[in-house]
């Protein structure tokens, strides 16, 4: 592993076997999470971060999913041993689970337990990891951790069920119970999705917050390249189970590469355009069938740029600068374009 990385994904291969067909999910995502910095991963629904995701927390559905090649390598900062994650016993696994990388999902209403105050949720989560604390301790790292993330009267809210609580504020209790256990990765999928606009910028600026605070590394999986732009320091752009673009920020932004990038980016509105009055192009068509994808690139039918070429050959990923890399015919140097 490199030095400076967390966590490195390599060649990641992930099928599911359904019954209605066979989904090649992840085929060949590699990326990595250097430590105390946020990659954003981006796409639409269905493109495989959540799976990414859930393949280096190893909670894939079983027995549909099954990881195919790949490694998952992860350091663990109180040992310095780097560990491949998918080669780990599910015990060892159970540890590193929560302790050392927590997971916040998408809608905390379904992530919590309706007949479980938040408190004891979070106190369960932190006794579980920390098995000699006692009840009473546990319970005062709970309201703690309420008030960190920013509950008023956390010595009251603590006893409140979930439906008691607003959904900004239940996604707040996910992070604290993600929290809690002090990790050294937290992957949020889709964190603010369910939220209105006010809340997510509050919850955006928490998770930076808590990761100076913390000095931990985090995934962030969102299908909004906007959500990004201020809160990660890389961006890796997936498409059918593919990374298509890799690259810090502000050459993602300044000067994307690949196509479906640069559709995604269309799509955002910007306030030097006009804002929400601006029209937005977005990206033609829909993600094709996971059951039957496009030969070539699988981006072609929805490329404005595409070409012969890209219907029959998948292009190879390349390095274009340091730290960029992309995954289209135009950026090959052997490549012409034949129409
Ligand atoms: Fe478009 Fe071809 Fe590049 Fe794919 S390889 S993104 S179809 S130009």
């Amino acid at each position: 592993m490199d030095k400076s990385n967390i966590l490195e994904i390599k060649d990641l291969h992930v099928t599911f076997y359904t019954e209605d067909g066979v989904v090649r999910a992840l085929h060949g995502v590699s990326y990595d999470v250097p430590e105390n910095e946020t990659l954003g991963v981006v796409g639409e629904s269905g493109c495989g971060k959540s799976v990414t995701a859930l393949s280096v927390m190893r909670l894939l559905p079983r027995p549909q999913a099954r990881v195919e090649q790949g490694e998952i390598w992860f350091r663990d900062k109180d040992t310095g041993e780097e560990i491949n994650l998918l080669n780990l016993p599910e015990e060892h696994m159970r540890h590193i689970r929560g302790n050392k990388i927590s997971m916040i999902f998408q809608e905390p209403m379904t992530a919590l337990n309706p007949v479980y105050t938040v408190g004891d949720q979070i106190e369960e989560a932190v006794l579980i990891h920390n098995p000699k604390m006692s009840q009473k301790e546990a319970r005062e790292r709970a309201i703690e951790m309420l008030k960190t993330v920013g509950i008023p009267a956390p010595e009251k809210r603590v006893d409140d069920f979930p439906h008691q609580m607003s959904g900004g504020m239940r996604q707040r209790v996910m992070i604290a119970m993600a929290l809690s256990t002090n990790p050294e990765i937290l992957i949020a999928d889709e964190p603010t999705t369910a939220l209105d606009v006010t809340i997510q910028a509050q919850i955006l600026e928490l998770m930076n917050k808590l990761q100076e605070q913390f000095g931990m590394s985090i995934i962030l999986i969102t299908h909004n390249l906007g959500v990004v732009a201020q809160n990660a320091d890389k961006i890796a752009v997936m498409y059918l189970g593919r990374i298509v673009e890799k690259a810090p920020v502000r050459e993602i932004f300044h000067d994307p590469k690949h196509p479906y990038t640069e559709g995604l980016l269309a799509s955002v509105p910007r306030l030097d355009k006009g804002g929400l009055k601006e029209h937005l192009p977005g990206i033609s068509g829909s993600l094709p069938s996971p059951y039957n994808p496009p030969p070539g690139c699988k981006f072609h039918p929805r490329c404005p740029y595409a070409f012969d070429k890209c219907r029959v050959e998948e292009p190879p990923q390349v390095e274009i600068s340091p730290g960029h890399t992309v995954c289209c015919w135009l950026h090959t140097k052997e490549e012409t374009r034949h129409e």
